[in-house]
């Protein structure tokens, strides 16, 4: 079994993103990535600096590039299955059966999106589906946008939403709006819509069960968030609950509360985007170095 300074589960932005910062640091940092990112249905992503509108899969092919030009990073494309052991001392277990060892774990696992049951919607999701208005709203030209609601905070969606487009909000059975939240909706000029959706058709075309056909520039719901694996479960970590679900909880240095076990991106921090996850996955690398580094704090 080869041991390695750390081992990186799930190589996408975080967990490049850390890597990159321990390889510059000569130490030797094993990623494994299963190879299923978040946004792996979107065409085009955007916000991300000097990369905006740029293809996500081009954005994280290039990142393993310019990581792979340093002699002490290993990667392999396979899926983690177990992880266990203690501080200095971890084991980790692929699907196609190797185990490796490394002193360090670093959880970049990302999260998976639990979407509404919409027949219709998991097809487009990242396509003309979207969860991110600061990712996926200005494209819609301030056209008419339609918010599906998936769960209690599917109101503040259809508030925020305004500022792309005109809004109706579909309740579809999941809501009930209280007085407060229907006048706060109709002073932002949002429309409710209370009747159930049968199906979405075509790019984005509510076809409703009473027969009406809504069409729409894109449409907008707010999936449940979890961890996208148990190994961090499985390893003791804790969980923490967020307004989108559950993520792994860590101290501000990015360590769970496992000695030695990390996490970063969107699977240890709310809110997500490859900003935020590619500064989380710089800062977790740095950590990781320290801890190794000075071992004794
Ligand atoms: P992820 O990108 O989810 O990567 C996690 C990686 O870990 C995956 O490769 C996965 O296969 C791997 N993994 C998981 N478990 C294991 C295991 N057991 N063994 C090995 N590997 C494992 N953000 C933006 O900033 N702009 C956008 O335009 C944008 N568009 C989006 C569109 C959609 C449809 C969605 C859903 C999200 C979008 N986002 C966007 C958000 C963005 O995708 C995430 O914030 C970002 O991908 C998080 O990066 P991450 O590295 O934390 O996790
Ligand atoms: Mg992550």
């Amino acid at each position: 079994m080869k041991n390695y300074d750390v081992i990186v589960v799930g190589g996408s932005y975080a967990g490049m993103a850390a890597a990159l910062q321990l390889v510059r640091a000569r130490r030797s940092v094993l990623v494994i990535d299963a190879g299923k990112r978040r946004n792996r249905a979107a065409l085009h992503s955007h916000g991300f600096l000097s990369q905006d509108g740029v293809d996500p899969a081009v954005i994280a092919s290039t990142a393993r590039a310019q990581l792979e030009r340093y002699p002490t990073l290993s990667w392999v494309d396979d899926l983690v299955v177990k992880a266990s052991g203690s501080r200095d001392a971890f084991t980790v277990e692929r699907a196609g059966g190797d185990i490796h060892g490394a002193r360090r774990l670093l959880l970049a696992t990302g999260v998976s999106d639990i979407l509404p049951a919409v027949h219709g919607l998991a097809e487009r999701w990242g396509t003309s589906v979207f969860h991110c208005p600061y990712c996926h709203g200005y494209e819609l030209d301030r056209g008419r946008i339609g918010v599906i609601a998936a769960s209690p905070l599917s109101v503040h969606q259809a508030q925020l939403l305004p500022e792309w487009g005109s809004v109706t909000f579909f309740t579809n059975g999941v809501l009930e709006l209280d007085e407060a939240s229907q006048q706060d909706l109709s002073m932002r000029g949002v429309e409710v819509e209370t009747a159930r959706i049968d199906r979405i058709e075509g790019h984005a075309e509510v076809m409703m069960a009473d027969g009406r056909q809504l069409s729409f520039a894109g449409l907008f719901t707010a999936p449940k968030n979890a961890p996208s694996t148990s190994i961090a479960e499985d390893l003791g970590c804790v969980l923490a609950d967020t307004p989108m679900g559950t993520q792994i909880q860590t101290s501000d240095s990015k360590e769970t509360n496992i000695a030695g076990v990390f996490a970063c991106g969107d699977v240890a921090r709310v809110p997500h985007s490859v900003s935020l996850a590619v500064a989380d996955g710089a800062w977790a690398g740095a950590q990781i170095h320290r801890s190794l580094v000075w071992p004794e704090n």
